[in-house]
């Protein structure tokens, strides 16, 4: 049997006038991350993670940001294409384990919604999908809310 493991990060800015969007849903602030994309920086680290694993390059790769068919993009249907590129591949996911890294706002409430979201494009149980979430202590561009970050840990089954 054969198993790969992989890793993915991800950052982006936060500002006003943007929708935040993590872990493929809007969350409720007053800023949302800056980027090509709808940026969501979960969803990111995830598609990242997932093209490690598989040996596929990474996510700009895939989906260049200078590309217009990119352009605001919900990134759900990155996954959904990450996800056809590892099958392709014969693989199928065992399990992810991902931490948001952000000062506010709080996303416990979410987390249950998110777990679902990603669960259901992947086709894997809620139970295989993990989303924790820390803050920086106030250290930082992210203890400043000036930038959000994700990471996750992707491990991939030769099916
Ligand atoms: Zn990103």
């Amino acid at each position: 049997m054969s198993y790969r493991v992989g890793f993915g990060i991800d950052f982006h800015q936060l500002t006003e006038g943007r929708d935040l969007w993590l872990g493929g849903m809007k969350i409720p602030f007053h800023k949302g991350s800056l980027g090509h994309s709808d940026a969501d920086v979960l969803l990111h680290a995830i598609c990242d993670a997932l093209l490690g694993a598989a040996c596929l390059g990474d996510i700009g790769l895939h989906f260049p940001n200078d590309s217009v068919e990119f352009q605001d993009i919900d990134s759900k249907i990155l996954v959904q294409r990450t996800i056809e590129l590892v099958k392709k591949e014969n693989y199928v996911v065992v399990n992810i384990d991902t931490t948001v890294c952000l000062e506010a706002p709080k996303i416990k409430a979410h987390v249950e919604q998110m777990r679902k979201i990603i669960a259901s494009i992947l086709g894997i149980s809620v139970n295989d999908i993990s989303i924790k979430a820390t803050t920086t202590e106030k250290m930082g561009f992210i203890g400043r809310g000036e930038g959000i970050a994700a990471y996750a840990t992707v491990l991939l089954k030769k099916a």
